[in-house]
Formats: C-alpha cells, structure tokens, sequence
C-alpha cells in the first residue's frame, strides 16, 4: 500500500498528460511558454483572485511577497510553531524574524496565542510586528474570521500559507484567497502536485503583484537589462504547467473523492480516537488525515505495529519549528507553545489519497485498532 498513490492518478490521465507534454516538446517553449499562462489564468480563477503568479516552488511562493514586502530584521512576522519548515524559513530569507505562535486543537494558529504573543513583541520593543503567516495545515483553513481583524487591529500584513490547503474552503471561500496574498505548493505529494518542483502566489493587490512579478525573474524592470531591484530566479517550467493543467481538469473530483475517504475513516474510527476536527464552515482539502496518540509511546507502539502490517505511517511533524536546531538563534523555549510541543509527540498520519477504497481503509482502520489491542 503507498501512503499517497499517484500512479493510479497518472492511470485516469495518461493520454491527456502525454499530448500536453508533447505539444511542449514540439513548441519548445520551455520556459514561460503559453501553458504557464494558461494555468495562471484557470488558477487565479479556481481561487476566485485577481491574479496568480506561478512560481518555482511552495518556498518560493513564501520568499517573493515576503521579500517584495522589504522586510527588515526588526520585522516580525508570527508564524505558528506547528507546520512544515519552510513556512519560518521564508521569513528569515527575506530579512525578516519569525515569531512563533502556538496552535489549538485543529492544528492551526491558535488566534488566542497570536494576539498575546502580537502584544508581547509590542511590550518588549525590540521588533515592530509586520505580519502573519497563517498555515492551512494538513488542509484546513485557518481561522480567518477571527484571524484578519486582528491583522487589521495591528495593522499586519497577512501572506496565506495554503501548500497544503489547495482546494480547500472556508464559508465558499477557497483557500488561497485569503489575507493580502497566498502560496501554494505543486510538490508532488500536496493536494494538487505537478512531477517535479512547482508553486504560485496569489494576489488582488494590482501593485504588490507587479512587484512579486519583477522579484520572480530577478528583479527586472521595464527593460529587460535594467534590473531595478534583487530577485531570485523563480520561474515555473512550462512542463510542469502542462502536467498542472491536467491534473486540474480532475482536481475537483478528486476532491470530493478525498471528503468520502475522510468521512469512511472517521466512521470507522469514531470512538477509538479523538477525529480531525472541520470546524463549521470548512471544506477541507485533506492534505493528510491526521490523529492523535495518547502519548508518545502509544505513537511508538502504533508506527512499530502499522510497519510491521506494511501500512505506510507518517509523522508530521515530529519537532516543533521552535524546538528545531536553525532556529536556536531566537531563544523561544520549548514550554512557551504547549500545545506544539505536545502535538509533536502524539501526531501520526495515516495514508490519504483520492483513489483509496472502502476496503483499503478497512484494512488500515483494522489494523491499527489490533495493534492499540483493541480488537
Ligand atoms: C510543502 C510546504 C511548503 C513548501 O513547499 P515546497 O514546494 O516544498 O517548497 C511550505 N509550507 C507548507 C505548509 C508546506 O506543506
């Protein structure tokens, strides 16, 4: 069993897959060629924004508006603790300092811990409070409602760290449309993935996207030899734009695939174990379904028993940002954000994926109920 089975995904779209890349093979176009605005246009109107830039990958979709930002080292932007490296990494790319903040029970930023550790930076003086980077973790959207007037209060910008929450929604609202500007991740491996690196940033600010434009191919300006300030060397390739196009045309069924693999696990585990909480409202794009051991030896007990079944376990993520030895540098104590620390130790994601059966999370679900001996 494969923890995410893409091979049955490359099945249902082979033909279309094989034409795309060949009409690319024979353009040559392979860099910025016209699937690359194709798929700008279908996705900025997937996500109901102005505009989408495609870019090299999900790091990079952090680094471009956090650099077209100019951040400063005095600038901090609060980041939750519990989440892939990248969402931190970003910001201190940038020139930034990131602020950890903690999470609550649906692994996303705790707003009760953002606004007093918002409070805090302002109390000790040392760093002026410049945005936030809220984490659609595992596929969940943050919790914007109460998230963007506190932005607003402080008058933070907001950059929406959607890799994982692609196709996701709050209240209709996709993920990647909200807060001054979004990332998303094509790695393969995220909710809709290409066959290599790939990324986009989504925007409806005319002004900031000119910005992340120009920082996305080194900075340029009008004319292409006078660059006007740094950049990176972001661009998508126009393979990867092709392979995108075809994987959205069945993106949304896939989806819906994902809610009727949820929902059978959660039949099936109700009881046993505390479910992955989907606030009202919230369409989730299930990155990952994800529970929570009792402790850490529990866990232990659970990844030992499901190997030797051979059913693929994952952990995400086992150490907190804050706990992790690159960001040593900013003395945040281990204590200071409980629930991250605790989380780290009970976490463990089972296999999720579109194409799994009835049947194969029966198995899953079967297995891991004999080896916590409760079955
Ligand atoms: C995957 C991921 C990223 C980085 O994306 P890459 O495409 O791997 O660079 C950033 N943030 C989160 C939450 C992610 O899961």
């Amino acid at each position: 069993m494969d923890f995410i089975d893409l091979k049955a995904q490359q099945r249902l779209i082979r033909d279309d897959l094989n034409r795309r890349i060949s009409k690319v093979l024979d353009e040559s176009h392979y860099i910025m060629g016209p699937e690359v605005d194709e798929l700008e246009k279908k996705l900025a109107e997937f996500c109901g924004r102005k505009y989408c830039l495609s870019c090299s990958s999900g790091t990079d979709a952090l680094v471009i508006p956090l650099m077209a930002y100019g951040l400063k080292e005095t600038d901090a932007v609060f980041v939750p603790s519990f989440t892939f490296f990248a969402s931190a990494e970003s910001v201190v790319l940038a020139g930034g300092t990131p602020v950890f903040v903690d999470v609550d029970e649906t692994f996303n930023i705790s707003i009760d811990s953002l606004e007093k550790c918002i409070q805090n930076v302002l109390a000790e003086g040392r760093l002026k409070p410049a945005g936030i980077i809220p984490v659609d973790l595992f596929g969940l959207s943050a919790d914007y409602e109460r998230l963007l007037p506190i932005a607003e209060k402080y008058d933070l910008f907001v950059l929406e760290d959607a890799a994982q929450g692609f196709g996701g929604s709050l209240n209709g609202k996709r993920n990647g449309a909200f807060g001054n500007v979004s990332a998303t991740s094509f790695f393969p491996a995220k909710p809709l993935g290409c066959y290599g690196d790939g990324g986009a940033i989504f925007t409806d600010d005319e002004d900031l996207y000119n910005r992340m434009k120009s920082i996305r191919v080194h900075g340029h300006g009008s004319d292409k030899y006078d660059n006007v300030r740094m950049g990176v060397n972001g661009r998508l390739d126009t393979i990867q734009a092709a392979i995108l196009l075809s994987k959205l045309e069945i993106f949304e069924n896939e989806l819906e695939k994902r809610q009727q693999v949820a929902a059978w696990y959660n039949e099936q585990l109700e009881g046993f174990f505390g479910l992955p909480i989907i606030p009202d409202g919230c369409f989730s794009a299930w990155a990952q379904y994800t529970l929570k051991a009792e402790n850490r030896e529990q866990r232990d007990r659970i990844i030992a028993g499901m190997k030797g079944k051979n059913i693929p376990v994952m952990i995400y993520y086992p150490v907190p940002l804050h706990m992790q030895t690159a960001f040593k540098f900013l003395n945040c104590a281990a204590e200071t954000l409980p629930v991250c620390k605790e989380l780290a130790q009970q976490v463990f994601s089972l296999p999720m994926h579109p194409y799994l059966e009835k049947e194969d999370v029966t198995e899953i679900c079967t297995a891991l109920k004999a080896v916590c001996a409760w079955v």
